[in-house]
């Protein structure tokens, strides 16, 4: 199947998906996750209607930033080392990975010293896995709380993985908690936090997470086909 081919397919999902919740096709939006390919593989999916891409390292978005110069959404989904946010605050639409204060600490410094408000989701590691990154469920209202002090900080919401498993309806209750905690954040009304956003679902459960509330998916292999790690 050609690249064309498969983003038709998943968008024809992702319609499907959104439909059966109760909402429309537009209130689902798509990144794209192109880590590991090539600008050129990039480029083409631009070609074919893509506006948000999504790469988990610094050092990817900073090389294929400058070679990329198509009006596109730059979205930081991985792991964000503290030392590194200067590379990226200024060419990042979405930070999807705030997992902890002393990242929030360095944010909020590089974002005044340059005076905007940098948009982030918390990543919330719903399952608990010990290989993820993100707050515990418990963890995240009391970290939200102390966020009220970084004014250049601006929450949209809550970004979640689950685990990797064979049967995606397996994950169902780790997008429906996340979905939950998103309502009771929402239901405190904080000032400085908006809930708009619910980044879940990959490749393997999307489905499931649109279904459960889902309002922006991350995929990456059934878009671009299998990655190659060299
Ligand atoms: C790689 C990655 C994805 C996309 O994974 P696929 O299974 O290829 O769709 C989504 N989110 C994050 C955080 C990732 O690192």
């Amino acid at each position: 199947m050609s690249l064309a081919d498969r983003l038709q397919q998943v968008l024809e999902n992702i319609a499907r998906a959104a439909e059966k919740s109760g909402r429309r096709p537009e209130d689902v939006q798509l990144v794209a996750v192109t880590k590991t390919m090539p600008v050129p593989v990039i480029k083409e999916a631009i070609g074919l209607g893509v506006t948000r891409i999504g790469e988990n390292k610094v050092q990817e978005i900073r090389e294929k930033y400058d070679q990329i110069d198509e009006d596109v959404e730059w979205h930081m989904i991985g792991h964000l080392q503290s030392n590194k946010v200067k590379y990226i605050l200024d060419k990042v639409a979405l930070i999807h990975s705030l997992d902890r204060m002393s990242l929030a600490w360095e944010l909020e410094k590089k974002a005044a010293k340059k005076g905007v408000q940098v948009p982030v989701l918390v990543q919330v590691n719903v399952a608990e896995e010990e290989s993820k990154f993100g707050l515990r469920v418990p963890e995240v209202l009391p970290f939200l709380e102390k966020l009220a002090d970084f004014p250049h900080i601006a929450v949209k919401g809550l970004m979640t993985m689950a685990p990797y498993v064979s049967d995606p309806e397996q994950t169902r209750p780790v997008f429906s908690g996340l979905r939950e905690l998103r309502d009771k954040i929402a239901a405190q009304k904080y000032e400085h936090v908006r809930m708009e956003i619910l980044s879940m679902g990959m490749t393997n459960d999307y489905q499931v997470a649109i279904e459960e509330g889902a309002t922006m998916v991350r995929i990456g292999s059934a878009i671009f086909g299998e990655r190659r790690y060299t």
